[in-house]
């Protein structure tokens, strides 16, 4: 089906994040400050409300969905939200991600409901490490979290570890490592000023060094077969066969001229990019019963209005007043 959700940068729409709470067991620097004032419950879209929504926007173009946060396995029943989902005609592709902390408990029921994408977020194996970005232990949960996804049957699971210089640096190797020995998919994010911390350019530890540390100390890296140029991550594979490994460049390789994505805070908020400074409000249409055309009338302007990328590399970047954590990452 043709989308509908075209911008006038010509990109096609068919990807929505969904927040389904600002909520998080962390506190990892880069995301979110210690102290947070919460939405109220009241606030939140309920399941039936975010069904909705997606019931609208399915025949639009949009068939790709990924439940996020805060931290999506904190909002009780997350399970049957995705069952929901999961029956909504049109939608080919329901993914999570997570910070894996209480995931051990709920994977395999996750995958039963039709979940069938899982991204776990680890950004050290050291504990220390750990605890002084997240703020909060939790690291063996994470890794039994991610344990008990391989065995639920999700592949790949993928491993996301934010990049930060100084940070990552020293756990480029043992997390390229451990997802070698595990079959997991690892994927290095560069650190963007989306967080509640100040961002510096010089912390963000970069693409290309992350490829040159990783084949000084992990094994040779080629471009993958199937490397596919807009996608936002760069993906590699090993040359000895032991797997592959993506980075998603944000800062240095902004992927913004084939962004597809849309994103739903968990305040039933619409926002067209990540870095959006303006937002549509769609629960106030969903909850005194818009019309269908009405509210996919504002997502097609919410579309139309997207800027060409986020600017993050000039001297125009104003960073939006939602910390990531209550936007939805
Ligand atoms: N709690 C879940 C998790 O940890 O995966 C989902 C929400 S979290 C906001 C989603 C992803 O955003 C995580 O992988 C996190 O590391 C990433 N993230 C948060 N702040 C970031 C930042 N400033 N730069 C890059 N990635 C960031």
């Amino acid at each position: 089906m043709p989308s509908q959700l075209i911008d006038t940068f010509n990109r096609p729409h068919n990807n929505l994040r969904i927040s389904v709470t600002d909520r998080c067991n962390l506190r990892c620097t880069y995301c979110m400050p210690e102290e947070v004032v919460f939405m109220d419950k009241a606030e939140l879209l309920s399941f039936e409300e975010i069904v909705r929504f997606v019931r609208v926007v399915a025949p639009l173009g949009i068939d790709k969905i990924r439940l996020t946060g805060g931290e999506p396995l904190m909002r009780r029943g997350l399970v049957e939200l995705v069952r929901m989902l999961a029956e909504v005609e049109g939608i080919r592709d329901l993914g999570l991600t997570t910070n894996g902390i209480l995931l051990a408990d709920q994977a395999q029921a996750l995958y039963d409901a039709g979940l069938r994408r899982i991204n776990i977020s680890l950004d050290a194996l050291d504990p220390a490490r750990f605890r002084e970005l997240a703020r909060r232990d939790g690291l063996d949960k994470v890794l039994d979290g991610i344990l008990a996804a391989k065995r639920a049957g999700f592949e790949p699971v993928k491993i996301n570890a934010v990049s930060i210089r100084g940070i990552t640096e020293h756990e480029v190797g043992p997390l390229a490592r451990f997802a070698r020995e595990h079959g997991l998919e690892m994927r290095f994010i560069e650190y963007m000023p989306i967080g509640a911390d100040q961002w510096e350019r010089n912390k963000v530890y970069f693409a290309y060094e992350i490829l040159e540390q990783l084949e000084r100390e992990v094994g040779a890296l080629a471009p993958a077969r199937d490397y596919d140029r807009r996608a936002p991550a760069m993906a590699f594979e090993y040359a000895d066969g032991g797997g592959r490994v993506g980075i998603i460049a944000s800062v240095s390789r902004p992927f913004c001229l084939s962004c597809n994505r849309l994103r739903l805070t968990a305040d039933g908020k619409l926002r067209n990019c990540l870095f959006a400074l303006d937002e549509d409000d769609v629960k106030g249409l969903l909850r005194r019963g818009a019309p269908a055309e009405e509210i996919a009338e504002v997502v097609r302007r919410n579309v139309h209005a997207k800027w060409e990328g986020h600017e993050i590399n000039t001297a125009r970047f104003i960073k939006p007043q939602r910390n990531m954590h209550a936007i939805g990452g």
